[in-house]
């Protein structure tokens, strides 16, 4: 039940449902992002056109899904939810774009790991919303082509860079989400407060920002722990002294690191002493899937300065082994 995952923990479900923005004005920070999606939404508007591909990436919990939904709302078309791995033969994705509407969303969340055989069905339904269809077997087998109804694709995915180069130049919106600022994510924490009905003074909600490395869901999940520590220990109404106690008590530290990041920095200030290491041996000597480091744990890490990738390797920075209190080593 770690506070920093990729993955959606159990009844966190409902409770996103109930904090997701339903409009861009609702949607917190991001303000390229959304002043951008802004002026192509109102064109297809303008224009009764469906609204171009869109591809959104950033680390997990920077808002892709909320992003899209809204799109959806606002273009007011019905959004459809899927994602790469779900989509098992060509097959299922074929009846899903066949029962699109005209303008409606299809949105496929980690679409970096659609397989390969789906992927080819998504080009030609990307390009021209055509579907290319095998008819019969062995020679007489003939290829049939289906007109789908014009569509947006939202793909949402942790890193561009997973897309194969012909699936990212279909789309024509490519949009990074950033990390947000300690303010954008105390607005955020007072919002879902009251959304919830809880009591939090306004140093509170600073606090919990500060600690939620950049990412909303992250501070959404800390209020909702520093809730229940303020009705067990306190009397509900949670101060800068409570919520201080209860993240404390969650390991999390006062920049938002937890017990994963102080293991991976240790180790390369330790074990490997100070020099440049890859990213598969930091991982296996603290016992993490590459993949989760640097999907999860690498973006915040550098967005702080912490860490700095070399062309030989990983390495800690000068800050954080002041904020670790290891001596700096000789470099
Ligand atoms: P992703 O798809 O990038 O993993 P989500 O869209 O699921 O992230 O966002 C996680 C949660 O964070 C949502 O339930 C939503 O409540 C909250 N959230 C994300 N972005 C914002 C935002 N800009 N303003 C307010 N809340 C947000």
């Amino acid at each position: 039940d770690r506070i920093i995952s990729a993955n959606l923990m159990m009844d966190e479900q409902a409770m996103e449902l109930s904090l997701r923005p339903r409009y861009l004005a609702e949607y917190i920070g991001q303000s390229k992002a959304k002043e951008n999606l802004k002026i192509y939404i109102d064109a297809a508007k303008m224009r009764k056109e469906a609204l171009d591909h869109v591809l959104l990436y950033g680390p997990p919990g920077l808002g892709k899904t909320t992003l899209s939904n809204i799109i959806a709302n606002e273009l007011g078309v019905n959004l459809r939810t899927t994602s790469g791995p779900a989509i098992e033969r060509p097959g299922d994705l074929a009846a899903l774009l066949t029962n699109l509407q005209e303008g409606d969303v299809l949105f496929i969340d980690e679409i970096h790991r659609l397989h390969r055989t789906v992927e080819e069905v998504l080009y030609p339904a990307m390009e021209d919303f055509a579907l290319d269809i095998m008819i019969g077997k062995g020679p007489s087998a003939r290829s049939v082509r289906l007109d789908l109804p014009p569509f947006t694709l939202i793909g949402a995915t942790t890193r561009a860079g997973l897309l194969s180069a012909p699936l990212r130049d279909r789309f024509g919106v490519i949009s990074r989400l950033e990390f947000y600022t300690v303010d954008e994510l105390a607005y955020i924490v007072s919002r879902s407060a009251e959304i919830f009905d809880i009591a939090i003074i306004g140093e509170a909600s600073e606090e919990i920002a500060m600690r939620s490395r950049g990412t909303p869901r992250i501070a959404n999940r800390l209020l909702k722990r520093v809730r229940d520590y303020a009705q067990v220990r306190g009397d509900g109404i949670i101060t800068h002294e409570i919520a201080k106690s209860a993240l404390e008590l969650q390991q999390v530290d006062p920049v938002g690191l937890d017990s994963i990041d102080h293991k991976m920095l240790l180790a390369m200030m330790t074990t490997f002493a100070g020099r440049p290491v890859g990213l598969d041996t930091i991982a296996a000597s603290i016992g993490e899937e590459s993949q989760t480091i640097e999907d999860v744990y690498e973006p915040y890490l550098m967005q702080i300065g912490f860490l700095q990738r070399t062309p030989r390797g990983r390495i800690a920075t000068d800050q954080a082994y002041r904020h670790l209190g290891m001596p700096i080593p000789e470099r």
